[in-house]
């Protein structure tokens, strides 16, 4: 196992149904490290952008549409096999399809809406790590001795 760091979002379904403690404690209890965290509503450039690569499936549109539809929560996840870990927590793209326990199984609604985001292969972490914090902001695990 090495240490990874992962893109995760929390998607505007997972935020407006208040979910964000309650995905952010799944990502703490399997060990994983948040580093970087920021709340912000994506643009329609910047949500076509992020999701470029799909940009000639038939619900490209629709994507956009949702990803710009409220604000969404971007996190650096950081740990042991971090995108893996992430994506088995997320649950499989469908909820349908999603293993009981995972967060897409739990909560939510449709393949669409599917509550999170998770990078799926070290390129695209690196891609989309640099995406929302290229400009800075992830905060490595440091911590001081205060006492003297
Ligand atoms: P992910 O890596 O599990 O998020 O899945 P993909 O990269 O394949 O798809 C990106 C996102 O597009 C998904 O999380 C869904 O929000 C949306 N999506 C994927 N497949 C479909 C589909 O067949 N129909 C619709 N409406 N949305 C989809």
């Amino acid at each position: 196992m090495s240490v990874e760091q992962a893109l995760s979002i929390i998607k505007p379904d997972g935020v407006q149904k208040n979910l964000v403690g309650e995905i952010v404690g799944r990502f703490e209890k399997a060990g994983l490290e948040i580093i970087a965290a920021r709340m912000i509503h994506l643009s329609r450039e910047q949500a076509e952008e992020f999701y470029a690569v799909h940009k000639e499936r038939p619900f490209f549109d629709d994507l956009v549409s949702y990803m710009m539809s409220g604000p969404v929560m971007v996190l650096v996840l950081q740990g042991d096999s971090a995108i893996n870990a992430n994506r088995k927590i997320m649950g499989a793209t469908n909820p349908a399809d999603a293993e009981l326990g995972t967060i897409r199984a739990d909560f939510a609604e449709s393949i669409e809406e599917n509550i999170v985001h998770g990078s799926d292969g070290p390129d695209t972490a690196l891609q989309e790590i640099a995406f929302f914090f290229g400009d800075g902001g992830i905060c490595p695990r440091t911590r001081q001795d205060c006492t003297k």
